[in-house]
């Protein structure tokens, strides 16, 4: 490679149309459910929101119809995942599922496999839980050290994962194991099982995280045995398979949006006529946003045409998630309030306030740049893409 490629892409027709239909759908439904607009994928779960938004086609989108999907373009996927992160949607409960679960079954998993789960995803009722971390492999994740071993008619693992959100709340896990020697590369030897975690006997343990809420998990793997048919792809395929679930887990919108409605809130909030050096801040905000969006769409664009475009997916998201924590930064210097810890500032009332929304986004920066794969290690991967490393 000699350097980026982020063409424009064409957006198919009937997308604005699509559009508005969405953004229809979300203004009654926060009407009605009274959600709180939050523009993190990770803030809000509901599972009754997960399904209004299976009923209307808008989960598992790209898929073929025979698996429940809707055979839509990754385009019109992009413009409705933007409006539900744009407003704040409660989408959490079936976000990985619908982002990369679904996607990878789709591409490696049995035919079986792809029956069984596929349609239940798309309903919005079948969530996932990402089992890649442990306790001594986060970045270096060719080191993970849960061990599967054929044992009868099936696998037996063990070994500890770490980081795992929503464990306790999902369906499934698809956990990454060694299965064989690393070899030279260290790659070799690494499969993908797909783990029952209401019934395969998992032990699940909460972690609280620095905001008070419960979304990391520990899970432990003591002699959990599981039929041969869990394992998804090829025995010692994981490597290859769970980078290109990576390069889903990256290329989203949701690493450019994560404090949107805190971009809105300081649009509001400076008025129509904010003093000149506010004025030049949010200028040069949106005028950022806009860039990112643009790139944003290019690797949604080149994923659609098949391209795996890992490198500029690792761009979007340094330079994204750098944006949101700039973001909120701005909102704090130019409006005088102190963050709030907590939902609720005890105002009353369901929507949260300025400054706890504020207080919400501070406690959330810090992983902002962590999940899915830090901003070092991005560039590491941006490195050798150029040719430099
Ligand atoms: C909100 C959130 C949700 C998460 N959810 C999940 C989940 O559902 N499932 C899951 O499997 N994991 C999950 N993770 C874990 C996440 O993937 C890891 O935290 C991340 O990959 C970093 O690994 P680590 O925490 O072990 O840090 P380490 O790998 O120990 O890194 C520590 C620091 O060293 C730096 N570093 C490490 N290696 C290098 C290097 N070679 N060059 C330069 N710098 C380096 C890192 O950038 C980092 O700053 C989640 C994390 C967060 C914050």
């Amino acid at each position: 490679m000699t350097g980026f490629d982020f063409p424009p892409p064409v957006m198919p027709p009937g997308v604005e149309a699509l559009r508005a239909e969405v953004r229809a759908f979300l203004a009654q439904s926060q009407a009605e459910e009274g959600w709180r607009p939050d523009s993190d994928f990770g803030s809000d779960w509901s599972a009754s929101f997960s399904r209004a938004l299976g009923a209307r086609g808008w989960i598992g989108m790209t898929w073929p119809a025979a698996y429940g999907g809707h055979e839509r373009s990754a385009l019109e996927r992009y413009v409705v995942i933007e409006e539900l992160l744009a407003a704040g949607a409660p989408v959490y409960a079936h976000w990985v599922a619908d982002r990369q679960s679904g996607p990878l079954l789709l591409r490696f998993g049995s035919e079986a496999q792809r029956r069984a789960i596929l349609p239940r995803i798309a309903a919005g009722g079948c969530y996932f839980a990402i089992g890649m971390s442990e306790p001594d492999s986060g970045s270096d994740l060719a080191s993970v050290r849960t061990r599967a071993v054929r044992s009868g008619d099936g696998w037996r693992i063990d070994g500890t994962k770490v980081w795992t959100s929503n464990a306790h709340r999902s369906h499934y896990m698809i956990a990454l194991c060694r299965t064989g020697p690393a070899g030279e590369s260290r790659h070799e030897g690494l499969s993908q099982f797909l783990i029952d975690l209401e019934g395969d006997g998992v032990e699940v343990n909460p972690i609280v995280n620095l905001a008070g809420k419960h979304d990391f998990n520990e899970c432990v793997f003591d002699g959990v045995t599981i039929p041969a048919d869990r394992l998804i792809g090829r025995e010692g395929d994981g490597w290859r398979q769970v980078t290109g679930e990576l390069a889903l887990e990256r290329s989203g919108p949701e690493r450019i949006l994560s404090t949107f409605h805190l971009l809105a809130a300081l649009v509001e909030a400076a008025g129509p006529a904010p003093e000149p050096r506010l004025a030049e801040a949010i200028g040069r905000l949106v005028a950022e946003f806009y860039a990112l969006r643009a790139m944003s769409l290019a690797v949604a664009g080149r994923l659609e045409a098949g391209a795996l475009p890992d490198v500029e997916a690792a761009i979007v998201k340094d330079m994204g998630t750098r944006f949101e924590a700039e973001v909120a930064e701005t909102l704090r210097r130019a409006v005088p309030l102190e963050p709030v810890a907590g939902d609720r500032d005890g105002a009353g009332g369901n929507a949260p306030s300025l400054a706890s929304a504020l207080g919400a986004s501070v406690l959330g920066l810090p992983s902002f740049t962590l999940r899915g794969g830090t901003n070092e290690i991005l560039r590491s991967i941006i490195a050798r893409g150029l040719g430099v490393r």
